[in-house]
Parts: structure tokens; C-alpha cells; sequence
């Protein structure tokens, strides 16, 4: 059984999260509701539903929202499409896109306006993916792996690429390689996010010494799926859960020490319990194994 937990530093909420998180918080306390939002305000199952108990009504898509209503766009961004939509339909919109994702919003924006085919880098249907290719449809193709760089047509147009904020630093790296040499002119904006390359630092750092990594994050969690994926690439067995119910005890059968780490859209309260659970199966020793120190914290989004 085990005896030691190293707790990975950074892991659980970015600034984006707590920003969306925030907004969304302080409209169920001082408005009327019911109070809407456009899509999961961030991908955690426990946070949907807390959030969904004080009245927040979660839809996929904007036409069913009744005119007038207060909405808050999530941080995963939306279309132009969307804005549209919301627009003619009265809709007071709050719009808690991360800034990280607006700026490849804008990036392509500009690429597309300035004649470039744009390559997006990530994961088709992801709420973010979709968002970001509404800036410039006609224009922009999704590709994942580097099969789907060589699948690509070849053409004389030049290619911006931009990615996804969320994705693995070194399947991002492979991609990018295989667009390298697919369009050697291609101009590349490599939009992996702070929060995302910082975890994955850490959720590696605490696989390299444990027995047995445990990445807290819902499935549809594209960061908290690729910390379990980066955990796992360093050979140590792995698993993402949504919580201790999840948790199989003979998963900790002959593992002195155990990792924890959790994605941008987890509480650290879903955490508490898995330290405490390991505490009373033996674990004496908790040490926080620290790669970066984050200090940015996003300014509250307009209110409209
Ligand atoms: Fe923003 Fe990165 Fe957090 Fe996404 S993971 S909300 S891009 S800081």
C-alpha cells in the first residue's frame, strides 16, 4: 500500500476556469433566474451540476434560449455564428470566453482576412474547435495527427496555423513537424496554453517518480484526458476519474507512492477526499512537487 502522495504543482483551476466560474457564481446570486449558459461553462461534471442545482440551464443551442434572457457564454468560446443569433434574439450575453481563446479567435480572423488557409490544430467537435473554426469556415481545416497533415490536399495557398489551447504539448509538436514539412512557408502560432503545458509539465514530473498516477477531470475534458495521456507516455499506470467513487482500491495493491493531479476545470475539492481516503490506507507522507508558480488572473468580462 502506498506511503507517500505527490500532489502535482500547478493542477485543478486556471484563470479562464475561474473566471467563467466566477461570472456564472455571481449572476445565480444577484439575478433573477433563470440565468442560461452556452454549453458546459467549463467541462467538469461536478461543477455542471452544482451550478445546475442553483438554476443555471445548460443548452447546446442558442435557439432555445427565449428572447431577453440573461446568458453567459462558456470559456471554451463560441462562433460568430452564435453572437449572431444571440443578437437577434434580445439575448443579455456575458461572455466568458478565456482570453487565451479569443486570441486565436482573432488570430484567425486576421489570417483568413489576410487570404491564408488556416490549419487548426485540434480536436474536431471539441466546443472550442468549433468555436474558433466559425471565425473563417470556408477557410479553415481541423487536423488532429500528423496522418492528417499528409491526408491534406496539396495547394499553392499559403497556410496559418493555429491550435487548439488545450492539447498535448508533444502530439502538438508532431503535428506541427509534419505541417513543417508538408508547407515549409507555413506561418505557425502555437496557441497551447499557459495552464495546459504548466499541468502537463507537473503530471509528468509526479509520473517519472510514482507508482500509479491519478488525474482528476471529466472525460470530456480534452485537458484532463491529455494529463492522463501525458502521465501515462512516462510509463507509469494511469487513470482519470471524476471523483474517489471512481477509484478502484487495488488499483494502490504494490505502489509505495502515488500522483496525484487534476485538470483546469477541477475543483481542488474533488481532490480532498482521494488525500484523505489515501491517509487512512497508510499514506504519511503529502509532498507538493512544484514545476511553475502561476500568478495571472484574468480580468472580469464586461457586462451587458
Ligand atoms: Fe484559458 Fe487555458 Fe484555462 Fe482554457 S485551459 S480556460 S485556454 S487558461
Amino acid at each position: 500500500m502506498p506511503h507517500t502522495l505527490l500532489l502535482a504543482e500547478p493542477r485543478g483551476f486556471c484563470a479562464g476556469v475561474v473566471r467563467a466560474i466566477d461570472v456564472l457564481d455571481e449572476l445565480l446570486d444577484t439575478e433573477e433566474l433563470p440565468i442560461y449558459a452556452f454549453h458546459e461553462i467549463v467541462h467538469n461534471r461536478h461543477v455542471v451540476e452544482s451550478f445546475r442545482e442553483r438554476g443555471a440551464i445548460f443548452v447546446n443551442d442558442i435557439k432555445e434560449v427565449p428572447f431577453g434572457s440573461r446568458i453567459v457564454f462558456s470559456a471554451h468560446g463560441v462562433s460568430p455564428l452564435v453572437v449572431e443569433e444571440a443578437t437577434k434574439r434580445n439575448l443579455r450575453v456575458i461572455d466568458a470566453t478565456c482570453p487565451l481563446v479569443t486570441k486565436v479567435h482573432l488570430e484567425s480572423r486576421k489570417a483568413a482576412k489576410d487570404g491564408f488557409d488556416i490549419l487548426l490544430v485540434g480536436h474536431e467537435g471539441h466546443d472550442e474547435v468549433v468555436g474558433t473554426k466559425g471565425e473563417a469556415p470556408d477557410r479553415t481545416t481541423v487536423v488532429d495527427t500528423p496522418k492528417d497533415v499528409f491526408d491534406l490536399e496539396t495547394t499553392t495557398k499559403k497556410k496559418f496555423v493555429v491550435t487548439q489551447t488545450t492539447l498535448s504539448v508533444d502530439d502538438t509538436a508532431s503535428t506541427i513537424d509534419a505541417i513543417i514539412e508538408r508547407f515549409p512557408d507555413a506561418e505557425i502560432r502555437n496557441d497551447i496554453c499557459y495552464a495546459t503545458t504548466n499541468r502537463q509539465a507537473a503530471v509528468r514530473a509526479i509520473a517519472e517518480r510514482a507508482g500509479l498516477v491519478i488525474v482528476v477531470g471529466s472525460a470530456n475534458s480534452s485537458n484532463s484526458v491529455r494529463l492522463q495521456e501525458v502521465a501515462a507516455s512516462t510509463g507509469t499506470v494511469s487513470y482519470r476519474v471524476d471523483g474517489l467513487s471512481d477509484i478502484d482500491p487495488n488499483w494502490y495493491k504494490n505502489v509505495d507512492i502515488v500522483g496525484l493531479s487534476a485538470g483546469a476545470s477541477v475543483p481542488d475539492s474533488l481532490l480532498d477526499p482521494i488525500i484523505k481516503d489515501l491517509r487512512m490506507r497508510g499514506v504519511t507522507k503529502v509532498e507538493p512537487v512544484i514545476v511553475a508558480e502561476e500568478t495571472i488572473e484574468f480580468r472580469p468580462p464586461d457586462n451587458s
